[in-house]
């Protein structure tokens, strides 16, 4: 599997791309903007974009959307529980930069816990993990958990927007991440990557 970082976006939300490098299917955990270039990027990759895996429905990871489903004539994910998030967009974005973009329509196909998407022979699973948002999902791709705002390095995601929980952000890391092995590196929705075994010694907010 390959796997590519783009950091995009008005807030610096990573985006993952992961090719399965036999079928050159791919997958696109979140999606924060269209740069036209980035768009030309992944064309030219020569890999088939299959859908678009949404952590969770805040502003700064899906503002993309659109115009990747447009170009790309693909399907994106998001839990059910995260549309008023989704629908909080125009709002959101006014209060963080001043911007006034209209509604974001289509994020119309809901993941929930444990369903299970392929790239070729890869297997990705998801995991609902609620606490930064109800939806909040991470994505188990072999040994590699893609964590949105649920866990960062050191760090969680804040609990003060509307739908966020302490209790249940801490529920689910102690309770569903960090029952994974030690070893899986976990790819956060802002900021470097680190790994299971290092946030349950390390993270100090938990
Ligand atoms: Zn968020």
């Amino acid at each position: 599997m390959i796997l590519k970082t783009y950091v995009e976006g008005p807030i610096d939300a990573n985006n993952y791309l992961l090719i399965d490098e036999d079928s050159k299917e791919a997958v696109l955990i979140d999606c924060s903007a269209a740069r036209p270039e980035l768009i030309e990027e992944i064309k030219n990759l020569g890999v088939k974009l299959k859908y678009i895996l949404l952590t969770h429905g805040h502003f700064d990871h899906i503002l993309g959307v659109e115009k990747f489903k447009e170009v790309f004539g693909i399907d994106a994910y998001v839990s059910e529980d995260d549309i008023p998030q989704v629908k909080a967009t125009p709002d959101m974005i006014q209060m963080f930069t001043g911007l006034k973009v209209p509604q974001i329509t289509g994020i119309d196909k809901f993941v929930k816990d444990g369903d299970e998407f392929t790239i070729g022979n890869t297997k990705i699973k998801a995991l609902t993990t609620p606490g930064h948002t109800e939806g909040g999902m991470c994505y188990l791709v072999e040994d590699k958990l893609f964590s949105g705002d649920t866990l960062f390095q050191r760090s969680v995601g804040r609990t003060d927007f509307p739908g966020g929980s302490f209790e249940k952000l801490s529920k689910s890391i102690k309770e569903k991440l960090f029952l994974l092995p030690e070893d899986i590196e976990v790819y956060p929705g802002h900021g470097p990557k680190t790994s299971i075994g290092f946030e349950k010694k390390y993270n100090e907010i938990l």
